[in-house]
């Protein structure tokens, strides 16, 4: 039987929702607090609400964004230029009549056309940009934890309906409005929403709530856009999409001014360095034309002088730079590392150092506990992975009999209530939701027998101290069935409820004064106290993760906020260590990346011993390398802390705000810092960080949002990769760079030298000029881009952000270049020049200038591959794209002289076999002489 359902009979969005009890909410929205909705209701709810989405609108207007674009020199120069020679063709078109290709003011308009290309490409460039990183933010969007037809899963924030219960935990962010049905020390940052930058603590009660309430005093609803800074929480969805109190401010929402990034700054650098040198070339070409031939020349010399200002700016750039961008953030992604802010792409290469979480970025954080200690007993415990089976073997390597050990017992239990992951098992396969460390607990309880659903309803959870960073621990507290068979391992007491607590051993240990051997309590000596901290310290430095586990009676709940009151005087009821192998590819990236100049660190919650052996493991942590506690640091002054980043490589059982220390220490040293992290509170760090980096699978959505790349398989070694991809799109940069403008140099003075050689004429029009510098420079920079990594790109050390576009010979390679250019093209001009006139055709030198220029390029652009091999010491297949590109370039080249109308379009003449000839030989002399270049360099090099 089908059902139809009527969508009007779905409850209303709109509603006062913060007045109702939490019960009214949960029938008026048709759900229930512990199953949730059914799969069927919720596509139904799907179809009727839609996606629960907000449509952002962007702070520009696409038409603003275009007309920036033209807030740039060149581009303005060229405007200008545009105008000047159409002023020019009007003028002779009165005086001549029509001219003789029958286009005029070709030159404006193919001007024109590029500016307005340049302008355009530029604003989709922006545009696609930020549609692609929208996208990229999608890919990391957050997930949810739901309940639906009784069971808790995952599902992506769009899917989200009215109806559906939610669970909350630190660090997520909400996506949707709801109101709180149960409330563990929950609080929320509502800056967003509000502009209150402290947290809200948020409750389930009604009380002294009024219709008008304003947002912020809601304090029974939480509301999309906001972040879980502690505590966890159960909510049901009220209002989705743009219905949500965001939605509905959605339109005031300015897009955060953007900052230019680094190559945009590099880019201004450059067009103001060219327009100036040019200009000033100009005003030298003009003055010492008239100086020398007297104001007859005027008109001549003005053209001459629109053709530098086109010859100087390298029009075809933008494009090959956006290309590169995007192919480069591809190939990141590609790599498992997620572009969320632009400049990272080009930045991500000068980072050296690397801070890094050990938890499930270094190791794998599949946590399987292997070893026991209470104080009757040590334990090993077998098995695989997470399923639920094993044993627990004594000393003697016998199997135990747990009836015997009653803090083992009680042990077990503790890791089961005070935990908020779960265990699951699909095809055969168990798997955990939730955090490992946690998950751990359960498989050891379950090889024990213990179920967590068995034991939820015996031993309800009444109240919660959550786990934090900072406090590094968590208790739980549940209520107790007096004579339940579940508590046979306590000495008889009969208080009403228990308190369990785990955490890091010595905070718990501090917080016990006695402990349970068998079932009876003991106090704890400080003699008792050194044997415990032993044992830890043996395990920690066996590389296990060591949790321990207390308990205390209570007879009453206490409050919220009271953990301070309460987590005294605990009952040690033993260690639990746990294995989390490091990852396999981890320990090649921490070689990689001391080939390449960048230290890697590592920066963990967990305690120094463990911490120190997996860096050791791994190759982090070498011979003299110190380790820093998180007490130790507290009593450094930031001074001192900046003395000793430089030697410290571990530092164990920090808390977030350490990281920030740490960062900002390392940043005073010159360094240029990427930091992992995963929880709310390192995105203070993460933001201060140079490249903040966030895991894409553990970590918090406060967290993602403050990173510039997020790890989507949390890896390491995918820093490393990622690194290694900045330094591949940075040098490419520079490559065509230098190609381009080299070649630019040497135009803008082969057009200077004819005036002040005294031929007449201008060699090259700006016609031709746009066609070099868009086509044949175009298409090999193009190729050069995509040039695959050099085998040293990761085995020297990493370049200075902020170093000038100009360094490291750049500056130097383009003025000689364009020299050389120069030299050669004059030499042929000057022979072409005097050839010509005796030749049928006296403008054909003007042919042969040209294409030389644009032949030579070629050559150039398969020298430029490298600055240090020879073109023959490289595999040639290894870049097919750049022969493409030079074959390409040069048969349509060979076309606008041999095919009449290109030929008469761009002014040119036929060139006979021998002129041509002659133009191949000149071109081929730069190639000779860049290839010579690198001998001599190699030469000296050796000699030193
Ligand atoms: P990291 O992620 O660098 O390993 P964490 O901040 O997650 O460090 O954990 C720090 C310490 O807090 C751990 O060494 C452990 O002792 C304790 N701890 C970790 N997870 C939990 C948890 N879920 N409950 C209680 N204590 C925990
Ligand atoms: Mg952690």
């Amino acid at each position: 039987m089908t059902r139809t359902y009527s969508s009007h009979s779905l409850p209303q969005q709109q509603q006062a929702w913060h007045t109702y009890s939490s019960q009214t909410t949960l029938d008026l929205l048709e759900t229930s607090s512990d199953t949730g909705l059914t799969s069927e209701s919720v596509s139904e709810r799907q179809q009727h609400y839609g996606l629960n989405e907000i449509e952002e609108t962007a702070g520009r207007s696409n038409w603003d964004i275009f007309l920036d674009q033209f807030k740039n020199v060149m581009l303005i120069m060229l405007i200008v230029v545009a105008i000047i020679s159409g002023v020019l063709d009007l003028v002779a078109l009165q005086q001549n009549g029509i001219d003789k290709t029958g286009v005029p003011f070709k030159d404006t308009i193919a001007i024109f056309a590029i500016v307005i290309l340049n302008g355009l490409l530029g604003y989709l460039q922006e545009v696609r940009a930020e549609k692609a990183l929208a996208a990229l933010k999608r890919l990391s969007s957050p997930q949810v934890q739901v309940i639906r037809d009784g069971k808790r899963l995952e599902v992506q924030a769009p899917s989200l309906v009215p109806g559906d219960i939610i669970l909350l935990e630190a660090g997520d962010q909400l996506c949707a409005d709801g109101q709180i049905i149960e409330a563990a020390n929950l609080q929320i940052r509502e800056s967003a929403l509000t502009g209150e930058a402290h947290a809200v603590d948020k409750h389930c009660s009604t009380f002294g709530l009024e219709e008008e309430a304003s947002i912020g005093d809601r304090n029974n609803m939480v509301f999309t856009g906001t972040e879980v800074i502690q505590g966890r929480g159960k909510v049901v969805v009220t209002n989705t999409g743009m219905t949500t109190e965001l939605g509905k401010i959605a339109q005031m929402l300015q897009s955060v001014e953007t900052e230019p990034t680094p190559l945009q700054k590099r880019m201004t650098d450059l067009g103001n360095v060219l327009v100036t040198g040019s200009m000033i070339l100009v005003g030298l070409v003009v003055v010492g034309g008239v100086i020398r031939s007297g104001w007859g020349m005027l008109q001549s010399l003005v053209e001459i002088s629109l053709s530098m200002a086109v010859a100087v700016v390298p029009e075809g750039l933008p494009a090959v730079i956006t290309v590169t961008l995007a192919l480069g953030t591809q190939r990141m992604v590609k790599r498992h590392a997620l572009i969320r802010k632009l400049p990272a792409v080009e930045t991500l290469g000068s980072v050296n150092v690397i801070c890094s979480d050990k938890t499930g970025t270094l190791t794998q954080n599949k946590m399987v506990i292997q070893e026991v200690e209470t104080p009757q007993g040590n334990f090993r415990v077998t098995g695989n992975g997470y399923e639920p089976l094993g044993d627990f073997l004594g000393t003697d390597h016998q199997q135990v009999d747990l009836n015997q050990y009653g803090e083992l017992q009680g042990l077990l239990l503790a890791g089961v209530l005070c935990n908020n992951a779960h265990l699951s098992q699909e095809d055969g396969d168990w798997s955990i939701l939730g955090d490992p460390t946690e998950g751990a607990l359960l498989v050891l309880a379950g090889k024990a027998g213990l179920e967590q659903d068995n034991l939820e309803s015996p031993l309800p959870r009444v109240g919660e101290f959550p786990f934090s960073s900072e406090r590094k621990r968590m208790s739980i507290i549940a209520q107790t069935t007096p004579g339940d068979r579940l508590l046979n391992w306590q000495p008889e007491q009969n208080t009403p409820y228990l308190m369990f607590s785990k955490g890091s051993p010595e905070l718990i240990l501090e917080r016990c004064q006695s402990y349970q051997e068998q079932t009876q309590i003991y106090p704890l000596t400080s003699e008792k106290r050194r044997e415990i901290l032993e044992g830890n310290n043996g395990m920690a430095k066996r590389a296990l993760r060591v949790l321990s586990l207390a308990y205390k009676p209570l007879d009453h709940i206490p409050e919220a906020k009271t953990e301070d009151i309460y987590e005294q005087d605990l009952i040690w009821l033993g260690l639990v260590g746990m294995m989390d192998a490091p990852r396999p590819e981890v320990r090649a990236a921490v070689i990689k990346c001391r080939a390449a100049g960048i230290r890697p660190i590592v920066i963990t919650g967990d305690h120094q011993l463990t911490a120190q052996a997996i860096a050791q493991q791994l190759g982090i942590s070498q011979q003299g390398d110190k380790v820093l506690t998180g007490r130790e640091l507290e009593r450094l002054s930031q001074t001192e802390l900046e003395q000793e980043v430089e030697s410290v490589s571990v530092y164990a059982r920090v808390s977030p705000e350490h990281k920030l220390r740490i960062v900002r220490a390392l940043q005073k040293q010159g360094k240029f810092v990427a930091m992992t992290g995963d929880g709310v509170n390192d995105a203070p760090a993460l933001k201060q960080a140079d490249i903040g980096i966030a895991m894409g699978i553990t970590g918090t959505d406060v967290s993602k949002e403050a990173s510039d790349m997020v790890l989507l398989d949390d890896n390491f070694a995918t820093i490393v990769a990622a690194t290694e991809e900045g330094r591949v799109v940075y040098t490419n940069i520079r490559h065509f760079i230098k190609y381009i403008l080299g070649s630019n140099i040497g135009e803008v003075i082969t057009i200077a030298a004819a005036p002040i050689m005294g031929l007449s004429g201008v060699p090259l029009s700006p016609l031709q000029i746009l066609w070099m510098n868009l086509v044949t420079d175009g298409l090999p920079a193009l190729a050069l881009a995509v040039e695959p990594a050099a085998p040293n790109i990761m085995s020297r050390p990493p370049f200075s952000p902020t170093e000038s576009i100009f360094a490291r010979g750049l500056g130097f390679y383009i003025v000689r270049i364009g020299i050389i250019f120069a030299i050669i093209t004059i030499s042929l001009m000057s022979w072409s020049f005097n050839d010509a006139q005796k030749s049928g055709h006296p403008d054909s030198w003007k042919t042969m200038v040209f294409t030389t220029l644009c032949i030579a390029q070629m050559g150039h652009a398969i020298a430029a591959r490298s600055s240090t091999r020879l073109a023959i010491e490289m595999n040639p297949l290894s870049n097919p794209y750049l022969w493409g590109a030079v074959i390409v370039t040069t048969i349509l080249q060979l076309m606008l002289v041999y095919v009449e109308p290109l030929r008469n379009f761009f002014d040119m003449e036929i060139l006979t076999g021998q002129q041509l000839v002659i133009c191949l030989f000149f071109s081929s002399l730069m190639f000779v002489w860049i290839e010579l270049e690198k001998l001599i360099i190699r030469f000296f090099r050796r000699g030193q």
